[in-house]
């Protein structure tokens, strides 16, 4: 069943204190923030036997792994050009990763950290000429410039 999140702080009962019977009973006072539940929950069948679990939805055991949260997270590309470039198993996961941070301004550089709040001089490690942004390390740094085309 899929909660508003709008809801969510709201949820302050275990599910096993508002399952009655076979069906749920939902506290008025969340009906009436969200009156569409009861419509929700109506087709909820509870099976007083089966004790209750967490389910990981995209595999059919239900159970949740390593594996199976990389295989599913793997399968959901982003529709971009680059995306199947760099999700692919021919690249390892932790450069996929570098790259996807990259690409979204994601990598802990001195810049983001400060836009973060962390107050600190910030300067290039490897030239100590100018200050560390992503521009700066992977495009205008002399080391950078001596790793690319030309
Ligand atoms: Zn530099």
């Amino acid at each position: 069943m899929q909660v508003p999140p709008i809801l969510h702080h709201n949820l302050k009962a275990m599910l096993q204190e508002i399952i009655e019977g076979n069906s749920i009973t939902l506290p008025p006072s969340l009906v009436q923030l969200c009156p569409a539940l009861p419509q929700l929950t109506a087709n909820v069948f509870i099976n007083p036997l089966k004790e209750d679990m967490k389910v990981w939805e995209p595999e059919s055991s239900g159970q949740l792994s390593v594996k199976a949260a990389y295989g599913h997270l793997s399968s959901v590309r982003q529709a971009t050009a680059w995306g199947g470039i760099i999700w692919n198993y021919a690249i390892l996961p932790s450069k996929s990763i570098l790259f996807w941070r990259l690409v979204f301004g994601k990598l802990s550089t001195d810049d983001n950290l400060q836009l973060g709040g962390l107050h600190m001089p910030s300067y290039c490690s490897l030239c100590t000429r100018d200050g560390e942004t992503l521009q700066h390390l992977f495009f205008s740094c002399r080391y950078a410039e001596m790793c690319g085309p030309g």
